[in-house]
C-alpha cells in the first residue's frame, strides 16, 4: 500500500522537486516499506522519534527535521541531520552552528516563515528575517548554510487562500534571494506543500514537498 501510494504521488511530482516522506508517529516497518520502494528522504517533527528511527534504519537515509526545534535538543541530531526546516530564531541558529562545529560539519537549514492566517508562535516575518540575516552574529556563523525557506499554508478548503499564501512564501524567497543571497547558488529551496496542498504548492514554485498521510495513511 505504501509503495503504491509513493508511486502514485511521485507520478504527480516533477523530478526536480524533492519528496520528503513525513513518517511522524508511524512505525519503523512503514518506513522500511517506503525505503524498499526507493524512498530516501524522510521527515520527522520530534527529535526523540527522529533519533530512534535513525538508529535502526539504513544510514543512507536523508533525515529532515520539520517540526519546532528546541535549542537544547539540537545536539542529538547535529551529527546526521540532512536539513532542518524549522529555524525561526537567531538563538536557534547559534546553537545549530555550535553543534555543527563540534561535529566538524556544515548543517543546512531553512528559515521558517509564518504565512498562514492561523495564529501560531512559530515562523518569522520578512522584517524579522532581515534583522536576523543582517546581524553581526549571523555573519560570524561558519557551520550553517541557509539554503531556503519553509512555510505552511492555512487549513482551508479555499484554494485561493492557499494559492496566495504559497505565492507569498515564493515572494519572500525571491526578496531574500535578491537582497541577501544574490551570489549564493545554494539558496534555492522552497519547502511548501503537504498531502492536501502539495500540487498547489508545486504550481507556486515549491522545490521540496512534505507529504505524510497520503503516503502512510492517516495518523
Ligand atoms: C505533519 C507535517 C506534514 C505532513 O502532513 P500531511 O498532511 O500528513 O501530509 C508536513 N509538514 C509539517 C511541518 C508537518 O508537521
Amino acid at each position: 500500500m505504501i509503495a503504491q501510494n509513493l508511486a502514485r504521488i511521485k507520478a504527480t511530482i516533477p523530478s526536480q522537486v524533492c519528496l520528503v516522506a513525513v513518517s511522524k508517529t508511524k512505525p519503523v516497518i512503514d518506513l522500511e516499506e517506503a525505503y524498499d520502494a526507493g524512498q530516501r528522504h524522510f521527515g520527522e517533527n520530534k527529535v526523540q522519534e527522529l533519533c530512534d528511527k535513525y538508529e535502526v534504519l539504513p544510514k543512507d537515509i536523508c533525515w529532515h527535521l520539520i517540526g519546532h526545534l528546541q535549542t537544547n535538543k539540537v545536539k542529538y541530531i547535529a551529527s546526521f541531520v540532512h536539513l532542518i526546516h524549522s529555524v525561526d530564531s537567531l538563538k536557534l541558529l547559534a546553537e545549530i552552528d555550535k553543534q555543527a562545529q563540534k561535529n566538524k560539519r556544515v548543517i543546512d537549514v531553512l528559515l521558517q516563515f509564518h504565512i498562514a492566517q492561523e495564529e501560531t508562535k512559530f515562523g518569522l516575518n520578512l522584517f524579522e528575517a532581515n534583522e536576523l540575516l543582517f546581524s553581526s552574529e549571523f555573519k560570524s556563523f561558519k557551520n550553517i548554510r541557509v539554503v531556503g525557506v519553509m512555510g505552511m499554508a492555512s487549513f482551508t478548503e479555499d484554494v485561493s487562500v492557499v494559492h496566495a499564501e504559497f505565492a507569498s512564501l515564493k515572494g519572500i524567497f525571491q526578496e531574500l534571494k535578491n537582497s541577501f543571497f544574490k551570489d549564493d547558488s545554494s539558496f534555492k529551496e522552497i519547502s511548501m506543500g503537504m498531502s492536501g496542498d502539495y500540487e498547489l504548492a508545486i504550481e507556486e514554485g515549491s522545490t521540496i514537498v512534505r507529504v505524510g498521510s497520503s503516503i502512510f495513511g492517516g495518523r
